[in-house]
């Protein structure tokens, strides 16, 4: 086969077959393909698009670029959850003990922070000790001894994905759907698991800002997980306001404890997606027969403390300091803390998501480039949210820092975030619409 002819053919707007889509995968894995030609590749893929089915064999090929765990000498279904990336999205850090403690196992491969928005295994490694690199054989014990287990993608799962994202990032390609797709769908499926349920975000705070795009990529996602034997689920979820109360690494570890104890409030649109999300983890995975009888488990879960205690036998058994679950004051804080007042009385109408997140970068929270440290300790308390009512010269919220330079230049972009109206906005669903599997 003649890589330029493949190019070309895309390039045209033809289709490429399954065995063509292998070739190209196979060869950039073992670097047989330069970059040049690959690029050339991605860019008619972006502008021409990739059909379902060539999408499923992009995907297929991507997964099998590496290993592909084999969970199943272990009791009870696997499911796992992945969301496309929003702010002060932390539902992993619940909904995978509350999984565990039901008999459901979740086997997470998770990211770290992407651009404005928050990564699990930087949540996790504010932690202390936490250890989200483990081995596969370390991966598996902890799931066989626990019931789940999270850590970072590897060297062996998708190096396929690794080495085309890298060069998508470089090479204006990223936001192809069916790339996206293959992306995501190639490490979630190389987890060995039975059934997915994906939290695709739509709003100022998500990278598909678009309703319309959001359900495009859903879909995609639902039937390429389909096609390889998954039970899927979507759902389109809102992020056009922070999720939760709390944004930063150590303080949305706090707020997951604190909903594990079952303390809610002020957190209620974490909870609310939390449980549903689990809710359909439970479906999915057999356990319940519906989904709001897995949501009803999940709660109870919850209530009785069993979350909570499978909570902190993973942080144990991936070497965190278990004493930070029961002391928060344990987990690292910010040397100072400051509020952003409101300048004017009125209703929150809306909270800037995506600049949100920026500032909580700004603060060094995430990174600007690879290579940036991230401080666990800093973050935003946020103590209104859309649709709250305030007065002037109130606190909207709290901005923990350790550097005075970064919070000078951090907080006039938090404070402008905000919008106050006189109105009382329209409220927007937090679960937009739900996408399901015809397998199911
Ligand atoms: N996240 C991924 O893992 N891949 C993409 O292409 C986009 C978001």
């Amino acid at each position: 086969m003649l890589f330029v002819e493949l190019i070309r053919k895309k390039r045209d707007g033809k289709e490429l077959s399954r065995e063509e889509i292998e070739f190209i995968v196979s060869g950039y894995t073992r670097s047989e393909i330069p970059d040049y030609q690959v690029s050339a590749f991605l860019m008619a893929a972006l502008l021409r698009g990739l059909n379902h089915a060539e999408t499923a064999a992009l995907t297929n090929a991507m997964l099998r670029s590496g290993k592909v765990l084999d969970f199943s000498e272990i009791a009870g279904s696997k499911v796992d959850k992945h969301s496309t990336g929003g702010v002060g999205d932390k539902t992993s850090l619940i909904l995978a003990p509350i999984m565990a403690a039901g008999g459901v196992n979740v086997p997470m491969v998770s990211g770290r922070g992407l651009g404005h928005t928050g990564g699990t295994l930087d949540k996790l490694e504010a932690i202390p000790g936490f250890n989200v690199n483990l081995e596969l054989a370390e991966f598996r014990r902890v799931l066989v001894q626990v019931g789940c287990s999270m850590i970072g993608q590897t060297q062996d799962l998708a190096p396929a994905d690794k080495k085309l994202y890298a060069l998508r990032d470089v090479t204006a390609t990223v936001e192809s759907p069916s790339l996206i797709c293959a992306s995501i769908m190639s490490k979630k499926l190389a987890e060995g698991i039975d059934g997915l349920v994906l939290d695709v975000k739509t709003g100022s705070g998500a990278f598909m800002k678009e309703l319309k795009d959001s359900e495009f990529l859903a879909e995609l996602m639902v039937e390429t997980g389909e096609r390889m034997g998954k039970k899927m689920v979507a759902l389109i979820t809102d992020m056009d306001q922070p999720l939760g109360r709390y944004i930063g690494n150590a303080l949305e570890v706090a707020e997951c404890v604190e909903v594990l104890r079952g303390r809610f409030a002020g957190s209620e649109d974490l909870v609310e997606l939390t449980l549903e999300l689990c809710g359909w983890m439970f479906f999915l995975g057999g356990r319940t027969l519906t989904k709001d009888a897995g949501r009803t488990l999940a709660q109870e879960i919850i209530l009785n403390g069993k979350a909570l205690d499978k909570f902190r036998d993973l942080v144990r058994e991936q070497g965190g300091d278990v004493r930070t679950i029961d002391d928060l004051a344990l987990l690292p804080h910010a040397a100072h803390h400051d509020d952003v007042l409101a300048s004017t009385d009125g209703f929150v109408s809306t909270i800037e998501c995506e600049r949100m997140g920026i500032a909580s970068v700004m603060l060094g929270g995430g990174r600007f480039t690879k290579e940036d440290a991230v401080d666990p300790a800093v973050g935003i308390v946020l103590h209104k949210k859309a649709g709250d009512v305030v007065s002037a010269g109130e606190a909207l919220c709290t901005v923990h820092y350790n550097s005075a330079e970064r919070f000078a230049q951090a907080k006039p972009v938090i404070a402008n975030c905000y919008s106050i109206s006189a109105q009382n906005p329209q409220p927007r669903a937090l679960i937009h619409r739900v996408i399901q599997g015809k397998s199911n």
